[in-house]
C-alpha cells in the first residue's frame, strides 16, 4: 500500500490516501444508484437528480467508510500505536498501524470502534431518513414498498440508502473471520483466553478463510443463477478475503519467528583467524590472498584484539610502509554483540552500524562474524517462503 495512490487530506497526522482502484467502485456504486435503484425507485425523477442523489450518495458512502477506519485509528493513537496513514482502495480501507497491539484489550477496542462506528452511523442515517419520510412510513413500506418508497424526497431517498448500507458494513465487518474486524475481536478474545497470540490467529484466520469460500461459493451459484455481474463481484471479494487471512497469520509467522532469532543463528562461524604478531608479509601471500574471507579477526592469546582486512591494510601501508606484522595494520574492535542478542535488535544494530562484519564476542571469546549479507539472506530466505504460500 506504501506510496501508492494520491494524498487527499491528512487528519490528526494520519495521511489519507486513495488508491486507484477506489475510482472503480465509486463508479460502480454512482452508476448502479443513478442508472439502476433511484430511477427503480423513482420512475418521476428527472435523470438530472437521479444522478446527482447518487453522486452524493457514493460522496456520503466513501465519508462513511472513512469515519470507520478513523475510528480505528483514533482509538489506536489513544493506545500509543502509531498510524502513519489510512489508505482507501476498492474493497474499503485499511489503517496502517505501526506496530501490533500489546495487549488482547487493546486489540479488542481498535477492532470492535469501527463496526461500532458504522452501526451509530447506520442508525443515525436510517433515524433521519425516517424522520423526514414523515409518520407512517413504515406502515405504508409494509403494505405497499414501492409506493411508499416513491413518496420519498431526494434527501430521504438517499439517507434511506445510506443508513442500511452502514447498518450492513457494520454486519459484515463483524463476521469472526480474520482479516475482518469480528475476526480480530475474535482474536482478541481468544488471545484473552489462551495467552497464546500465535495460535488465536491461527484460528481467527482459518475462520476467515471459511468464510472467505463461502463467499466465494456464493458467488459462483449467483453466476449460474444469472447475476454474472454480482456473482463475479462475490468471488472477488472472497478471493481477496482468502488471501488477506493466510498472509496475516504468515505475517505473524515471521515477525515471531524474528523475535525467537538470536544472532548466534545468523553469524558466520566457519572463518579463519590470524595471530597478533604474524608477519604482514606472510600473511597477505600465504592467507589473505589464498582465501575470499575479507575481514579476518585478529587474535592475541586467544582475545580477539582487532579485525584485518585489504582495507585496513592498504589504508595503514600508506602511513606507515615499515609495518611488520599485522597487530600494526589491523583496525580496533570499535563494537562486538553477543551472540544472544534479538534478531530484531541485531537487525536494528547492523541498520545503524557502518560496520561489517561485527564481531560477536561471547565471554571474551570471538565466536562468530556477523555480516549484514547475512541477515539480508535469511530475510530473503524467508520472504521467499512467505510468498510462495501466498500466491499459490
Ligand atoms: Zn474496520
Amino acid at each position: 500500500m506504501r506510496g501508492k495512490g494520491f494524498r487527499l487530506v491528512e487528519v490528526r497526522g494520519i495521511e489519507i490516501r486513495l488508491d486507484p482502484s477506489v475510482a472503480i467502485i465509486f463508479f460502480l456504486v454512482v452508476y448502479s444508484l443513478g442508472a439502476g435503484l433511484f430511477p427503480q425507485w423513482h420512475p418521476d425523477w428527472a435523470t438530472g437528480i437521479a444522478w446527482a442523489t447518487a453522486l452524493a450518495a457514493a460522496l456520503l458512502f466513501f465519508m462513511s467508510l472513512l469515519a470507520h477506519e478513523l475510528a480505528h485509528s483514533i482509538v489506536a493513537q489513544r493506545h500509543g500505536i502509531a498510524v502513519p496513514r489510512i489508505t482507501l482502495f476498492v474493497f474499503g480501507g485499511v489503517s496502517e498501524l505501526e506496530s501490533e497491539p500489546r495487549t488482547p484489550g487493546t486489540e479488542f477496542r481498535i477492532a470492535i470502534v469501527g463496526p461500532l462506528t458504522s452501526l451509530a452511523l447506520g442508525m443515525l442515517f436510517s433515524g433521519l431518513g425516517l424522520e423526514l419520510a414523515g409518520a407512517g412510513f413504515l406502515d405504508e413500506l409494509q403494505a405497499d414498498p414501492e409506493a411508499a418508497m416513491a413518496t420519498l424526497g431526494p434527501l430521504a431517498t438517499l439517507l434511506m440508502w445510506l443508513g442500511p448500507v452502514n447498518l450492513m458494513l457494520a454486519v459484515f465487518n463483524l463476521v469472526p473471520g480474520f482479516p475482518l474486524d469480528g475476526g480480530r475481536v475474535l482474536r482478541a478474545v481468544l488471545w484473552w483466553r489462551s495467552g497464546d497470540l500465535r495460535r488465536a490467529t491461527e484460528s481467527a484466520s482459518q475462520v476467515g478463510r471459511m468464510f472467505a469460500w463461502a463467499i466465494m461459493a456464493w458467488g459462483v451459484w449467483a453466476a449460474f443463477g444469472g447475476a454474472l455481474v454480482q456473482g463475479l463481484w462475490l468471488m472477488l471479494i472472497g478471493w481477496f478475503l482468502n488471501n488477506a487471512a493466510r498472509a496475516s497469520y504468515l505475517q505473524l509467522l515471521l515477525a515471531q519467528a524474528m523475535e525467537s532469532l538470536e544472532v548466534a543463528d545468523l553469524m558466520r562461524t566457519r572463518f579463519e583467524s590470524v595471530q597478533a604478531d604474524e608477519p604482514l608479509q606472510a600473511f597477505i601471500d600465504e592467507k589473505l590472498l589464498r582465501s575470499d574471507q575479507e575481514a579476518w579477526p585478529v587474535l592475541e592469546g586467544g582475545h580477539p584484539i582487532g579485525l584485518v582486512g585489504l582495507d585496513s591494510i592498504r589504508a595503514r601501508l600508506k602511513e606507515d610502509s615499515q609495518a611488520q606484522t599485522v597487530a600494526e595494520v589491523m583496525g580496533g574492535i570499535h563494537e562486538s554483540v553477543s551472540p544472544h542478542l534479538r534478531g530484531r535488535e541485531a537487525l536494528q544494530l547492523m541498520l545503524e552500524s557502518r560496520r561489517d562484519p561485527i564481531p560477536v564476542v561471547d565471554a571474551g571469546q570471538l565466536v562468530g562474524l556477523l555480516h549484514h549479507a547475512d541477515l539480508m539472506r535469511w530475510l530473503a530466505l524467508h520472504e521467499i517462503d512467505r510468498r510462495r504460500q501466498i500466491e499459490f
